[in-house]
């Protein structure tokens, strides 16, 4: 990709965040700019992150693998995509946070695994906010007790929540999540949450109104994707 034009891109996206805390937030917060990696070459990762990017987003275990030793070690690298329990161990030892938690069976597996690694794996529940039978996720109604469960696992520390709410009524679920969020963080005794990962490329200002403090970004940033 055109490295100009994957900078204007960048600066617009920064523009944008700035933007959107000066309209509904406070200046001083803090909103993570995560670029999602996808189909996108390593290279063009890489004047990402020169650029300023902090934060990656992975999607699959295989091509993770096998762009990783390409990527500059400057960046922080998060899982956020759909993850089989028998892939935990290829990943665990090169990601900060594992956004995608969807089942206790995929919990129970990141547990064992950074038990291994004498690693604390800091974690994100999935939300299926929409109840969508096609995504992964769970239930609002269930996270109460999953957070419960989820407090007997020592290698694993709960930082928060992620959501990829539907297209059609997205304000409404943006809302509902930032809701959520703070009704989780509220019940939370030891004060591990504190991020709330919701808003793509076209709909993150939305997102951060509603209280997102993570934004994952692949097209608004490299492009469509081939
Ligand atoms: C692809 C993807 C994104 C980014 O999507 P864009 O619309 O290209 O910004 C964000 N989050 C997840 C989980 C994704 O899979």
């Amino acid at each position: 990709m055109d490295k100009n034009i994957l900078e204007e891109n960048l600066k617009r996206v920064f523009f944008e965040v700035n933007e959107a805390k000066v309209k509904f937030r406070k200046i001083s917060d803090d909103i993570q700019i995560m670029a999602v990696t996808k189909t996108i070459d390593a290279a063009d990762v890489n004047i990402a992150v020169d650029f300023g990017v902090t934060h990656l987003g992975e999607n699959k275990v295989q091509e993770y693998l096998s762009k990783k030793d390409l990527y500059n070690k400057k960046a922080d690298v998060q899982f956020i995509g759909h993850l089989q329990s028998n892939k935990v161990k290829y990943i665990i030892d090169s990601v900060s946070v594992i956004q995608s938690v969807d089942s206790l069976r995929l919990l129970a597996e990141i547990d064992k695994e950074a038990a291994k690694m004498q690693k604390i794996q800091e974690i994100l529940f999935e939300v299926n906010i929409g109840e969508e039978t096609s995504k992964s996720g769970f239930k609002k109604d269930e996270l109460e007790n999953i957070l419960l469960e989820s407090a007997k696992y020592s290698n694993i520390r709960v930082k928060g929540l992620m959501s990829i709410p539907p297209k059609e009524n997205i304000e409404k679920y943006f809302f509902e999540m930032g809701e959520l969020f703070v009704d989780i963080r509220s019940k939370n005794m030891d004060n591990n949450i504190s991020v709330l990962s919701m808003g793509m490329s076209a709909d993150y200002q939305i997102a951060i109104k509603y209280g997102s403090n993570l934004i994952r970004i692949g097209s608004a940033i490299f492009g469509a994707r081939k």
